[in-house]
C-alpha cells in the first residue's frame, strides 16, 4: 500500500486538502504521496514557528544542543529505513544513501558545537562604557533544499539554524519530500524535540513558486537558507534582498578538476571518476571539466576511460551499481542534449553518450571546446569533459572561464604548485591532490560568482542565522556637549 504522507506543523501532523505522486526513479513505480501545501499550510507552519521561537531561542545553548544530539542518535538508529528512502526516492545508490546517512547524523554534532559557540565580544570603550558585540537569533528561518542530497542538505541548512536559536520551516523538494523533510521530521518527533522548531511543508511543483514565495516574503521569516539551482536562488535572492532579508544561497557549479604533467595518474584517474560520477554526476561539486596537461593527456584519458567503462549501471539498491537512475526525464534530456550538441559540434565520445530509461551511461568526451554548452553550462549528470592544457597558466584561465566558482580540484606531484594553482582558483573551494567533491560539516562551505553567497557549516553558520548586536552599558562617563546637559545648581 502506497504511504501518503502529511505535514509536519507545531509539532502535529496534519493533511492538506490535496496530495501529489513522488515516482522511485529507478522503476518509475510510485513511491509515496505526500500533501500538496498552498499559501495557507505555509503560513501555518510559519506562524507555529514563529510561536515557539521566544522559548527555543531563551533555553541553554546547552539543552539545544542536546536536544540535536538526541536527533543525531535517532538518525543513526534509523540509518537503514532512512538510506532506503534515499535509494527509492532519490535513485542513491546504496554506498551514497548509507554515506549520506552517517554524515548527516554528523551534522547534528556539529551543530550541537555551534551552539557552544555562538560567542560575542568586549570591545574597549573611548569612555570606559561596558561595550559588547552580541549574537541574536533571526527569528524564524525557511530552509528550501534540492533533491540531490536531500536529507543531507536539508540538515546542513537547518541544524546550525536551530543550534542558535532559530525556528524553522523546511521545504523539501517536490522530487524527495520524504527523504528531505518528512523523515527528519519523524526523528526530531522521536528525539521529544519541543513541538514547533522544526515545520516541514511540502507542495508539488504546481504549487513550489506561490509556497516558495511565501516562505520567503511573509513578514515573519528573518532567513533564508537556500540550496538549488542558480536560476531559482537568483529569485530567491532578489526576493529576499527587496526584503532586505538574510539570505544563504548555495548555488549551481561547473568544477574543474586539473591534472597536471608530474601527476600520479593513478590518484588523478581516481579523483576523475569519483569526482564525474559519484550519484551519476548530480552534485553540485561535480568534476564537469577536466583540464589535464597535453602530455599526459591521452595516458591520463585512455586509462580513464578503461575505469569508466566498468562502473555498474542499473538498480541503485545493488552494491554494484554506483551508477543508478537520473532524477527525471526533464534532467535526462537536458544532459542528453549537451552531449548530443557536443558531438555536432565535434566532440570525440570515448565512452557512453546514450541511455536506456532514466539510466545515463557514464560518458567520457574529448575535443570539447569552450563554443559547447557542456563547457559552460551545469550538465548535472554523468558527463566527463576533457580538455588539453598547454601549462598550469591555461589551465587556471579555463578553469576561471566560467560563471561558476563552487570547488575544485588540482592533482600534481608538486604541493607548491598544487597550493599556487588553488589560490590562483576563483571558487570558494579548492583542493590540491582531491576531488571537488568534498564536505566536512565544520568547514565554510559555498561558491562565488554564480554558484552562491555566503557559507554554510561549522562557525561560519553563526553569520549566516545570527544578526550581530551592538549593546553598552554607561557608567557615567559619556560627556555629552555642555549645551545638552542640565544646569544643576
Ligand atoms: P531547484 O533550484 O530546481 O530547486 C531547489 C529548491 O527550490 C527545491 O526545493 C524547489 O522546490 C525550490 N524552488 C523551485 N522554485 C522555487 C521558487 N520559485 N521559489 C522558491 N523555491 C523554489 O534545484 P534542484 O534541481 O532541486 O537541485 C539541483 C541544483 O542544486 C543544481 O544546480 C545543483 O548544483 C544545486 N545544488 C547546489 C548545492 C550547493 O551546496 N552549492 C548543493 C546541491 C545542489
Amino acid at each position: 500500500m502506497t504511504t501518503q504522507h502529511k505535514l509536519f506543523i507545531g509539532g502535529q501532523w496534519t493533511g492538506g486538502p490535496n496530495s501529489f505522486d513522488i515516482v522511485n526513479p529507478a522503476d518509475g513505480s510510485l513511491y509515496a504521496r505526500a500533501a500538496d501545501a498552498g499559501i495557507a499550510e505555509a503560513t501555518r507552519a510559519i506562524e507555529a514557528a514563529a510561536a515557539s521561537s521566544r522559548a527555543w531561542s531563551a533555553l541553554p545553548h546547552s539543552r539545544r544542543a542536546r536536544v540535536l544530539l538526541d536527533v543525531a542518535a535517532i538518525i543513526e538508529e534509523k540509518q537503514n529505513e532512512l538510506a532506503a528512502a534515499l535509494v527509492a526516492e532519490a535513485g542513491s545508490w546504496i554506498g551514497k544513501a548509507m554515506f549520506e546517512t552517517g554524515y548527516t547524523a554528523g551534522i547534528f554534532r556539529a551543530a550541537a558545537a555551534a551552539a557552544y559557540r555562538s560567542t560575542g565580544e568586549t570591545l574597549p570603550s573611548e569612555h570606559g562604557k561596558i561595550s559588547l558585540v552580541v549574537r541574536e537569533p533571526l527569528g524564524v528561518v525557511t530552509v528550501i533544499s534540492p533533491w540531490n542530497f536531500p536529507l543531507l542538505l536539508s540538515s546542513r541548512g537547518l541544524a546550525f539554524a536551530l543550534a542558535v536559536g532559530n525556528t524553522v520551516v523546511l521545504k523539501p523538494s517536490e522530487e524527495t519530500p520524504v527523504s528531505g523533510g518528512l523523515l527528519l521530521a519523524k526523528c526530531f518527533e522521536e528525539a521529544g524535540a519541543p513541538e514547533g522548531i522544526l515545520n516541514v511543508v511540502t507542495c508539488s511543483r504546481a504549487n513550489v513558486g506561490a509556497v516558495g514565495g511565501e516562505l520567503i516574503v511573509n513578514p515573519q521569516v528573518s532567513g533564508i537558507s537556500f540550496t538549488g539551482s542558480t536560476a531559482v536562488g537568483r529569485q530567491v535572492g532578489a526576493k529576499a534582498g527587496s526584503l532586505l532579508k538574510k539570505a544563504c544561497l548555495e548555488l549551481g557549479g561547473k568544477d574543474a578538476l586539473i591534472v597536471t604533467d608530474d601527476a600520479d595518474l593513478n590518484k588523478a584517474v581516481n579523483a576523475a571518476t569519483f569526482g564525474c560520477f559519484m550519484h551519476q554526476g548530480q552534485i553540485c561539486m561535480s568534476v564537469e571539466r577536466i583540464l589535464v596537461h597535453d602530455s599526459v593527456g591521452e595516458e591520463f584519458t585512455s586509462r580513464f576511460v578503461k575505469n569508466v567503462k566498468k562502473l555498474g549501471v542499473g538498480d541503485p539498491a545493488q552494491p554494484a551499481n554506483v551508477i543508478g537512475p537520473i532524477i527525471n526525464r526533464r534532467q535526462l534530456q537536458k544532459i542528453h542534449d549537451q552531449v548530443t550538441e557536443a558531438k555536432a559540434m565535434g566532440a570525440n565520445i570515448r565512452t557512453g553518450g546514450r541511455y536506456d530509461g532514466l539510466y545515463y551511461r557514464p560518458t567520457v568526451l574529448t575535443n570539447v571546446t569552450a563554443q559547447m554548452r557542456v563547457f559552460s553550462q551545469e550538465t548535472f549528470g554523468p558527463v566527463a569533459p576533457i580538455m588539453s592544457v598547454r601549462d598550469d597558466e591555461e589551465a587556471i584561465n579555463v578553469a576561471n572561464d566560467s560563471e561558476y566558482g563552487l570547488s575544485a580540484g588540482i592533482m600534481t606531484g608538486d604541493e607548491e604548485r598544487g597550493l599556487a594553482i588553488a589560490r590562483r582558483l576563483q571558487t570558494g573551494m579548492a583542493h590540491v591532490n582531491d576531488s571537488p567533491v568534498n564536505d566536512e560539516p565544520i568547514v565554510p562551505f559555498g561558491g562565488v560568482k554564480n554558484s552562491g553567497l555566503g557559507r554554510h557549516g561549522g562557525t561560519a553558520s553563526l553569520e549566516a542565522f545570527t544578526e550581530t548586536r551592538w549593546l553598552t552599558l554607561d557608567r557615567g562617563g559619556r560627556p555629552y556637549p555642555p549645551p545638552f546637559n542640565e544646569n544643576i545648581e
